[in-house]
């Protein structure tokens, strides 16, 4: 099996294990779904077009089946030079896996559309702060469905709390004011 190392670099040395991701060809997926795979468009792939000699057909990695391998089923200390291939000698841009990794394990929470707000407050768009790092408020009173923000549309919202307080008991995240210290 052919699999790309996700394991930061940098971290290679120190871990006794590292994060691999197997290599699939893009035949495993069904044809109406190879443009978005070719786009990076499924949030569960990183593309990996055909490289001679290392990826002999277009292929990609499976990012929901990241799992983790021992140290010594690698070459004790010689990674460096048994590597198949690194992404940025393949021109295929590291930050391209980056973002896929990002985007696929980041994605961002928040209460939507179908949820209310338990507990009356200012909530943050969480879309405006990614996006820009702008922090929109917008006050929800108690059982309200959330709605979308009136400045970019999204309906992703967390709520606002003071700095010594935690979220709901249970699940609930949130955003923490700055103490005034
Ligand atoms: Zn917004």
């Amino acid at each position: 099996m052919t699999v790309i190392i996700v394991t930061q670099s940098c971290d290679l040395e120190q871990r006794n294990y590292y994060q691999i991701a197997p290599i699939y060809p893009e035949t495993d997926q069904k044809a109406s779904s190879l443009d978005n795979l070719r786009e990076n468009d499924l949030n569960y792939t990183f593309y990996l077009p055909a490289v001679a000699p290392h990826i002999q057909v277009n292929s990609y990695a499976d990012l929901s089946h990241i799992t983790l391998i021992p140290k010594a089923y690698f070459p004790r200390d010689k990674v460096e030079t048994v590597l198949g291939a690194r992404l940025t000698e393949l021109a295929i841009a590291r930050t391209a896996l980056q973002k896929q990794l990002a985007d696929y394990f980041g994605r961002p929470f928040g209460f939507g559309l179908k949820d209310r707000a338990k507990v009356p407050s200012v909530y943050l768009c969480v879309s405006c702060f990614y996006r820009k790092g702008e922090a929109v408020g917008c006050e929800f009173q108690a059982e309200a469905h959330f709605e979308k923000c009136s400045r970019c549309g999204d309906a992703r919202w967390l709520r606002l709390v003071p700095p010594d307080q935690d979220g709901q008991p249970g699940t609930e995240p949130v955003i923490r004011a700055p103490s005034n210290e």
